[in-house]
Order: C-alpha cells, then sequence, then structure tokens
C-alpha cells in the first residue's frame, strides 16, 4: 500500500491570494483585502460566480509565470515527504486545461510529485491519503471525515475552522514537523 499524502498547490504552495487580490480589485475598486476574506464565499457581494473563476482560471493558465513564485519551503517540503516516503499527489482545483503551465511551473522551481491530480473533486483522493494538506476547512474537514491527517497554512478564511480536527500552521516548515511527529508509528492504508 501507497502511504500518499495529498498536497494543495494555491495558498498551499504559494502565496495565491496576493495574486488573486490583485486580479479582483482590477475587477472591481472596492473589493476587500485579504484580511477581511474571513469566509469562504466572502466574494459573493462583489462579483458573480463567473467571474470569480474567471480571475481564478486566468492566473492558473498563466501558472508558470516569473511572478509567481512558491514559498521558498515548498521545495523542500515535497522532497522531504518523498524521502520520508511519501507517495506526493499534488492536487488542485483547476481546470485540465492548464496542465502545461502547472507542470512547467512544478519542473521549473523542482517541486518533486509524482502524479498531479486536476479537477473540481480532489476529495475522490481521500480514501487513499494518509496525509492531506490544503487551506480550504471544507476540503480539511472531508479529509479528517476519511481519515486522513490534515493540515495546512493559516489565513483569515480558515482561522474560525482551527479547532475542527486539523492542524493549521504559520509556514510549510511547521506544517511538515506536524506531519512527521502525527504519523510516526501510523500504518500505511
Ligand atoms: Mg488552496
Amino acid at each position: 500500500m501507497k502511504n500518499t499524502a495529498v498536497i494543495d498547490i494555491d495558498n498551499t504552495l504559494w502565496q495565491f491570494c496576493d495574486v488573486f487580490y490583485r486580479v479582483l480589485k482590477g475587477l472591481h475598486a472596492n473589493f476587500p483585502p485579504i484580511e477581511q476574506w474571513t469566509t469562504f464565499d466572502f466574494w459573493k457581494q462583489y462579483c458573480s460566480e463567473q467571474e470569480f473563476i474567471a480571475a481564478i482560471n486566468s492566473i492558473h493558465r498563466d501558472q508558470d509565470s516569473d511572478r509567481y513564485q512558491p514559498y521558498p519551503e515548498a521545495r523542500g517540503f515535497l522532497q522531504s515527504l518523498k524521502e520520508r516516503g511519501f507517495h506526493v499527489i499534488i492536487a488542485s482545483h483547476r481546470f485540465k486545461e492548464t496542465r502545461q503551465p502547472t507542470e512547467r511551473w512544478l519542473a521549473r522551481h523542482q517541486l518533486a510529485y509524482d502524479e498531479l491530480h486536476l479537477s473540481f473533486e480532489k476529495s475522490v483522493l481521500f480514501d487513499q491519503a494518509v496525509v492531506v494538506v490544503d487551506d480550504a476547512p471544507h476540503t480539511l474537514e472531508k479529509a479528517v471525515a476519511n481519515g486522513a491527517l490534515a493540515a495546512g497554512l493559516l489565513f483569515p478564511w480558515n482561522l474560525a475552522y482551527e479547532e475542527n480536527g486539523f492542524g493549521l500552521f504559520r509556514d510549510l516548515n511547521d506544517v511538515l514537523g506536524y506531519i512527521l511527529t502525527s504519523t510516526a508509528g501510523r500504518h500505511n492504508r
């Protein structure tokens, strides 16, 4: 059996929200700053779902831009998981047409992985996952419900959920420490 870790991209391997805020601000000058993104649907009073998805997709299509740098800890984080024997599935909610720029970005920054899963329902992977790393609270809750260890970076939109059975941390080094401590002695699934 594989020791599978499912790892998100946006706001997990890089600071997607900063770029996203600039794009949204270009659409609507009064879009609130990131500190006020305290719910996952905060945007609904400022733009349509179509505009919101188009804004996200415009960034994903251009993922391999020089401007989109991973977190400094991202490479070592993934490498450490690989060295500990994890089968790393990088999983992102994005259109399949963004696979090429996403693969180029991962390769350019030497972000190690075994599989790349692009869809709008990554929870299909959770039955096989020992570890799930994500920033979306509902994704983390699903991971916990499936028996996985779940963790992510702390953001305004997940702060209210931090007592819900998953770990939220300031950076990926802290996430890694949590994973390694918590999975020591766990059986594969
Ligand atoms: Mg994310």
